[in-house]
């Protein structure tokens, strides 16, 4: 076979081979399941668009934000009130703001927190910082105002007040300023570049996700409306809102859609220190010392984050080839599924039906090591035993399991039967009566004979008998002096062979010898693979050997190994 010579095995292809089962059940349950497996494949290639190749999206974002607020006596103006982000693809609006100006470099009091408040100068440590303080103490305690003393800190004074942001927002406003976003995005795969703008854009357009949800112009409070959040109230203490553009790009001609679609949701946690907040300060040179002066500026704010993703898909047929190709497995769930069904069946109680018996006779073929078994047949039994080694006893009192599949007893009878094996001939004459002289030579019968006819034996694997019951010995049937002793019929089967053998050699005796325990497995066991597993009885072995006997009679027997 192909696996132990290789260089063979290149040149042989195995192919498998079925069962086919003849039933309206079954195949109407494999039509079924096919039809359903082909369905689920072309819904799963539909829906998933599996015939399309795709590709991930490159982008770039532009964004100015418009609009002017008069509050707090003061013009706010896009400069004021948006402040250039560090991150990529973000914009800040300003909403909120605490300012202490004219701030000098110089001692003071510190602000009224907790840690800060002190009766006496014992109370503050020189040179020490608090987490939350504004600058060194002293190790002096002054008067914040009329009523509160605090430790003086060497700072920037008068220090920052520690208190809440202004509510309502002092940029509340600022909701009905807009954005304009310029999403600029390409799908290297198909070389492929859009803009989110449309080419008849109108410009004074507003986004609204019903009536113009392609247009890029933002209005502040509608993102944050459709974030479900509410203006005022994230205006106070600011917050992170992401503003999401996703293409999902068809970029098939007879389908083609690019559109973007926008979406928003607020991205800090609600719950726990919400907000987004920064401090930056404005400094100024004083006349005529030169001493620096700051305006320090805590704002509040809404910082908007520009996140844009996508896939880009154009029909392949490669693409598609390569995933149906991947899906055609599936349908080896419906054999699996079939053979689950035939396996309950078969469980469920159904294995005396026929049907069954058949299929399982059919479906599994045993492979025996043939070291390890002995094949017998009795005369009077039906059919072919099997018998494992190692003996305990003789084989005759072996019990063996019944054959069914492998072996049909006297199949090919026919192919074996000499035509002219009746005819009667000199030297089968002298043959017979050499062995009937033989015959007076057995002392004794051994216990495990049946037939009268078997010679004693220590080995347990010779002493087998032609029958199960007593009763008349094979040897005396008029067939098997046809079948099997018949030197005739040997004679010409050897012929057939090699039709230049030498029949008058001295070793044809061998040859007619090996040739007749051929014959007689043949007709007894009919023909299969362990064939010289077949164990020839006894009475049978020393009839042949006794008519075509050895030159020293010194027999090998039956090969037990
Ligand atoms: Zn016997
Ligand atoms: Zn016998």
């Amino acid at each position: 076979m192909g696996v132990c010579s290789w260089p063979e095995s290149l040149t042989e292809y195995n192919s498998v081979k079925y069962i086919r089962i003849h039933s309206v059940t079954w195949g109407g349950l494999r039509c079924f399941l096919s039809a359903t497996v082909a369905l689920s494949i072309g819904c799963i290639v539909l829906i998933y668009r599996l015939y399309q190749e795709t590709d991930e999206v490159n982008s770039s974002i532009r964004t100015s934000v418009k609009g002017v607020a008069y509050t707090d006596n003061r013009i706010w103006d896009t400069a004021e009130y948006t402040i250039p982000m560090q991150a990529v693809n973000s914009f800040f609006v300003m909403t909120n703001i605490i300012k202490t100006e004219n701030q000098i470099e110089q001692r003071c009091p510190e602000y009224p927190f907790p840690k800060a408040i002190c009766s006496s100068d014992k109370s503050c440590e020189k040179g020490s910082v608090d987490i939350n303080s504004h600058g060194i103490q002293t190790g002096r305690c002054v008067y914040y105002n009329a009523t509160v003393k605090t430790c003086e800190v060497r700072a920037w004074c008068p220090v920052e007040s520690m208190e809440n942001p202004p509510d309502p927002a002092v940029l509340r406003h600022s909701e009905d300023f807009t954005v304009l976003i310029k999403n600029n995005i390409h799908f290297p795969k198909f070389n492929y570049t859009v803009l989110n703008i449309p080419q008849n854009l109108n410009t004074s357009c507003t986004y609204n996700k019903n009536t113009s949800p392609h247009c890029p112009i933002f209005r502040l409070g509608d993102i944050i409306q459709e974030a479900k959040e509410n203006f005022s109230e994230m205006a106070v203490k600011g917050g992170i809102i992401a503003i999401e553009i996703n293409w999902d790009c068809n970029l098939d001609r007879w389908f083609f859609n690019c559109h973007p679609e926008y979406g928003f949701r607020r991205l800090d946690d609600k719950k726990i220190k919400p907000g987004f907040q920064f401090r930056y300060a404005r400094y100024y040179k004083l006349l005529p010392n030169g001493k620096e002066q700051r305006t320090l500026f805590k704002v509040y704010g809404i910082r908007f984050d520009v996140l844009v993703f996508g896939t880009g898909r154009k029909f392949n047929p490669i693409e598609l080839i390569k995933n149906i190709g991947s899906m055609m497995s599936y349908f080896g769930l419906v054999a699996t599924a079939i053979e689950i069904a035939i396996c309950v069946g078969n469980c469920s109680g159904c294995c005396k039906s026929p049907f069954y018996r058949l299929y399982n006779r059919k479906k599994t073929e045993t492979v025996l090591n043939p070291r390890q078994v002995m094949y017998v047949s009795y005369v009077d039994e039906p059919h072919v035993t099997l018998i494992k080694k190692p003996l305990k006893t003789s084989l005759q009192h072996t019990q063996g399991s019944i054959v069914e599949s492998d072996l049909v007893k006297f199949d090919d009878a026919g192919g074996c039967c000499p035509s002219e094996a009746e005819e009667n001939d000199d030297n089968e004459e002298y043959a017979l009566t050499r062995a009937l002289r033989q015959e007076a030579f057995s002392p004794y019968l051994p216990e495990w004979c049946c037939c009268g006819k078997c010679r004693p034996t220590q080995e347990y694997h010779e002493q087998l008998c032609c029958r199960r019951k007593e009763g008349p010995c094979i040897t005396t049937s008029q067939l098997f002096q046809q079948l099997v002793l018949s030197r005739h019929a040997l004679n010409k089967a050897l012929l057939y062979k090699d039709p230049f053998l030498d029949l008058t050699d001295d070793r044809i005796n061998d040859q007619l010898r090996h040739l007749a325990y051929k014959q007689y497995v043949r007709w007894r066991f009919g023909s299969f693979d362990l064939e010289d597993r077949a164990v020839v009885p006894s009475c049978c072995r020393w009839k042949i050997r006794d008519a075509y006997p050895k030159a020293d009679n010194n027999y090998t027997g039956f090969e037990t190994e």
